[in-house]
């Protein structure tokens, strides 16, 4: 079952790059057929299989040679992985099918960020319609929390993002305003925690290897991704963990 899972996972992740391409860009993301963006030569139904087909064409297009980004199959991968990974955690059907549209919405965030410095309004509309349908199925605690997580996070967003103008983006703001209300108010903190880290810990050795500049700025998203990630997944663990210092 797992190994299903895991090749739905493949599509899905394939699906989920075509969104984070095109949306930015204003492209329909059912029409036309993926395609090279250098000579627009229509992948063939071979060149669409997730991975493989970029192991065998060894990263580049089979007719122009332009190199095509390790991000696209790395996307393909995770997702596969992360979604057979829920599959083993999560019991209840409502619990999986929240962590796999979660885990969708933040492989999107990653590539719309990296490749072009964007976190998309319609994506993230799209799956706060989402999460509010699902919201109406939660048991009593968790719909209290989830308004718990959307006034929190907006309580410490604002602030934010009223002295850090400029420093963080519309999007990134928008994005945690919405991760508030699907994780619910603790694991909003933590998430929040990891992601000015993660992000802390990327941009010093950045500046330490000389890969950015002082001032330059750098996706955020893939940073609030991982946070949330490891959130999803860990989160409970690395609470009670924290918690239990002060016991
Ligand atoms: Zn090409």
């Amino acid at each position: 079952m797992s190994g299903t899972v895991f090749i739905f996972g493949l599509v899905i992740g394939s699906f989920l790059n075509v969104v984070g391409l095109r949306v930015p860009a204003r492209q329909s993301i059912i029409v036309p057929r993926s395609q090279c963006s250098v000579c627009s030569r229509p992948l063939s139904l071979l060149e669409l299989i997730p991975v493989i087909s970029y192991i065998c064409l060894k990263g580049t297009c089979r007719t122009c040679h332009t190199p095509i980004s390790p991000l696209y199959p790395l996307i393909e991968l995770s997702t596969a992985l992360l979604f057979a990974a829920a599959f083993s955690i999560f019991n209840d059907l409502l619990s999986l099918i929240t962590a796999w549209i979660t885990i969708a919405l933040l492989m999107i965030i990653i590539v719309s960020d990296i490749a072009y410095m964007v976190i998309p309004n319609k994506v993230l509309i799209a799956f706060a319609g989402v999460y509010i349908a699902i919201w109406f199925f939660l048991p009593g605690p968790l719909k209290a929390d989830a308004l718990a997580g959307a006034a929190l996070s907006t309580f410490v967003l604002v602030p934010v993002a009223i002295c850090f103008a400029g420093g963080i983006g519309g999007g990134d703001i928008k994005l945690f305003l919405l991760l508030g209300f699907i994780f619910g108010w603790e694991s909003f903190l933590l998430l929040f925690t990891l992601s000015v880290w993660l992000a802390g810990a990327a941009g010093s050795i950045g500046l330490a290897a000389g890969k950015i500049k002082r001032g330059q700025p750098f996706p955020f998203g893939p940073f609030i991704a991982a946070a949330s990630l490891l959130t999803l997944f860990y989160g409970d663990f690395l609470i009670h963990t924290y918690l239990a210092l002060f016991q």
